[in-house]
């Protein structure tokens, strides 16, 4: 027989421990799925300085553990595993676990956050692992002393660039407008980085190297009369130009708009499916900060709770 469980949430980042915190407390034993990366996005960053509380600033690694702490501590039963499939046709709804297992749940809490977005050029694959990385806190150390481009001009990009800095000889920010988008606060440490180059109105056509990356191929200026080729020397090419929200599976039955993040009632994270709801960056494709993610995760344990008491 399958197991039966009140609240299933998906997520390990902010808004599924939240949830998990909320949801434990108001009795729905709620069991979570870590999925692929446990502890979420904020694992592949650093310190926390804008989460409230920490006037210090947090290791991210450090939080998500406590949150993880916390919600253990009220009951939520977090596991390893993957949501591979999902049926919202039926109550209770059917997840499978891993391709294998399958759980039947009252209420379904989807908070499987974004992954990061990579170019698409042919080389990212050829490279991967042997130069590309997506995660410069989790890849940054093999590249200590050598040379380094991060590609992006938002918050994410500096905040890499600047730590990568603090390892490498040199980083170039290839940034394909003539400004960056990242906050002025940011903008401020890369410009005052002396081992941060930033190389405006960059595109990268391709990267080369016989086994290892060994350089890039950009393009300066792209489409106008003065395009040219830029060739840079490097050993690492790290990404870092936004993510896609982790949504697909649950795509044949909950509403997305079109870049796929997942559409909720105007100040409640109420999906189209009664009984599933939606928290943290899979549903927020403006603000994504982990308050905001934790905050709706809250709100979607809330939601949980008040639609079991509808059905009993
Ligand atoms: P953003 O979407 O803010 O920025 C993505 C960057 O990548 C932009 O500069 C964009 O360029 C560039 N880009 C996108 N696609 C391509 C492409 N195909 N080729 C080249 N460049 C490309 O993502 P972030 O991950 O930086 O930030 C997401 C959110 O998280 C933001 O709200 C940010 O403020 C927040 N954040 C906050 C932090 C903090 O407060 N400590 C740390 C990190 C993130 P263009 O500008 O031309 O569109």
């Amino acid at each position: 027989m399958n197991e039966k469980v009140k609240c299933l949430i998906i997520g390990s980042g902010p808004a599924g421990y939240t949830a998990a915190i909320y949801a434990s407390r108001a009795n729905l034993a709620p069991v979570l799925y870590e999925g692929m990366q446990s502890g979420g996005q904020l694992t592949q960053t650093t310190e926390i300085e804008n989460f409230p509380g920490y006037p210090e600033g947090i290791d991210a690694n450090l939080m998500m553990a406590d949150l993880r702490a916390q919600a253990e501590r009220f009951g939520t039963d977090v596991r390893f595993g993957c949501i591979t499939d999902v049926d919202f046709s039926c109550s209770p709804k059917k997840l499978t676990i891993d391709g294998e297992k399958i759980i039947e749940a009252d209420t379904v809490i989807i908070a499987t956050g974004a992954s990061a977005k990579y170019l698409g050029l042919a080389d990212e694959q050829k490279y991967m692992g042997k130069g590309v990385s997506a995660c410069a806190t989790c890849d940054g150390f093999f590249y200590r002393k050598k040379t380094v481009a991060v590609v992006g001009g938002g918050d994410t990009a500096c905040e890499e660039a600047c730590y990568l800095a603090g390892l490498c000889e040199k980083v170039y920010l290839i940034v394909r407008k003539p400004f960056l988008r990242a906050s002025k606060v940011m903008q401020d440490r890369v410009f005052k980085n002396e081992k941060i180059t930033v190389l405006f109105e960059h595109n990268t056509q391709s990267l080369y190297g016989e086994d290892l990356l060994e350089g890039a191929k950009l393009i300066k200026r792209k489409g106008e009369a003065d395009e040219e080729i830029v060739d840079i020397k490097i050993d690492g090419f790290f990404l870092a130009i936004g993510h896609h929200p982790n949504s697909d599976i649950f795509k044949k039955y909950i509403n997305t708009n079109e870049e796929g993040y997942i559409l909720t009632e105007p100040f409640r994270p109420l999906t189209n499916v009664p009984g599933v709801f939606a928290a943290g960056d899979v549903a927020d494709p403006i603000y994504r900060q982990a308050i905001c993610a934790a905050a709706s995760g809250c709100k979607s344990a809330m939601e949980a709770e008040k639609y079991l008491a509808a059905m009993e």
